[in-house]
Formats: structure tokens, C-alpha cells, sequence
């Protein structure tokens, strides 16, 4: 594709770069603390608003394909951890034997494969930490687009499954967080099944 167009980074739109330096600063900012509409029971952080850079990001990450940005992101996704375990906010290999895990949030397999692969998944293998994609939907979940709050939070409740039960501590990550009914699905069905959730980090809240 680089040999059609011309390469533009993903984050602001300017050409050169996949992801240019003003954006790799503005994704490096520290993790704020985010609270949903619907409490997930797990801390959450975000790397900041789903507007410029981070809307950028995203967008692109969710292209067919997109492997380029992905794996630019997933040291951004390893640095947040860091950052979180340095600040004692996230258990570090001191306080844990066990490493902390990374747990993509479900995707709908249909839209996946019309993405070319999860891209939340493929941002957490970038990332260079455990991964185990633990979680899904259940088939019979409606697409979200279009539902307020409340009718999101009946659509997902119980709609995620656990396919099978990750060892050890988890941080859940998704690209987006809008309501929370998704990550507060998936800590209620790890949390049941005996896991620790240690929290959710998301690339950006809406
Ligand atoms: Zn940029």
C-alpha cells in the first residue's frame, strides 16, 4: 500500500509517518483515571480523549489490515502498564509471582474479520506482555450502535463468556470505552470465575 498512497500519520493526518513525533508525544501522556456511566467494579485508565491523536489512532488501528499502527501502539499500551505499576496502581512482578496478563475486551467475531483479525488483540501481542484472549461475545448480542446507555447495559449484560479461565492477575484493554457496559461485562464473568481483574485500560474514552 505504501507504493499507492502516500504515507500519512495515523494519529493527525499529516504525511510521513505512520504515527509522527507531535502524536507519539500526545500518546505518551500518563494514564488519567476514567469513570463510566456503567461502573465496570474494576479501576479504569485511559490514555486520553477519543478526540485527535487517540480518535486518530483507533480509527486506523480498526482498519482491514492495519498491522503498521497496531504494533506502534502496543509499546504505547506496554508503557501505560509500566507507568501504572511504577505508581503502585497496577501489581508489578514484585507484588505478583505471576505476571499480569493482558485481556483484550470481546469483539464481535463478524466485525473482527471484516477488520482482518481483532485489532485489540493484536495492540495487546504488540504490547510484548502475556496475552490471553480469555473472552467473547455471545452470539446472540445485538450490535450496540444506536442504543443509549441503559438499553447497552441490558444487550451486554451476561453477553460475554469466558472461553476459557486465564492464570494468575489480568488488566483488561480495549481501544475505546464508552459506556463500560462491555469491560464491566467482561470483570463481572472473569471476577465470577475466580479471576483478579486488576482494572481496564482503554486507548481512549469517549
Ligand atoms: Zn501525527
Amino acid at each position: 500500500m505504501d507504493l499507492l498512497l502516500p504515507r500519512r500519520c495515523a494519529g493527525c493526518g499529516d504525511p510521513g509517518q505512520v504515527l509522527c513525533g507531535p502524536c507519539r508525544e500526545r500518546l505518551r501522556r500518563p494514564p488519567v483515571r476514567v469513570v463510566t456511566p456503567v461502573d465496570t467494579h474494576v479501576p479504569m485508565w485511559s490514555l486520553g480523549p477519543y478526540a485527535g491523536t487517540h480518535r486518530g489512532v483507533i480509527l486506523a488501528m480498526k482498519e482491514r489490515g492495519n498491522l503498521a499502527v497496531r504494533s506502534l501502539i502496543g509499546p504505547v499500551l506496554a508503557a501505560a502498564v509500566t507507568h501504572l505499576q511504577a505508581r503502585g496502581e497496577l501489581p508489578d512482578r514484585i507484588d505478583a509471582p505471576v505476571p499480569l496478563t493482558l485481556v483484550p475486551a470481546p469483539t464481535r467475531a463478524r466485525s473482527a474479520r471484516l477488520r482482518g483479525g481483532d485489532h485489540v488483540t493484536d495492540l495487546c501481542r504488540a504490547a510484548g506482555l502475556p496475552v490471553t484472549p480469555a473472552l467473547r461475545h455471545r452470539s446472540t448480542v445485538r450490535d450496540q450502535v444506536g442504543l443509549d446507555a441503559e438499553a447497552r447495559r441490558r444487550n451486554l449484560a451476561g453477553s460475554v463468556e469466558l472461553r476459557h479461565v486465564p492464570t494468575g492477575p489480568v488488566l483488561l484493554v480495549d481501544d475505546v470505552v464508552t459506556t463500560g457496559s462491555t469491560l464491566a461485562a467482561a470483570a463481572e464473568v472473569l471476577t465470577a470465575a475466580g479471576v483478579t481483574v486488576c482494572g481496564a485500560v482503554v486507548i481512549a474514552h469517549a
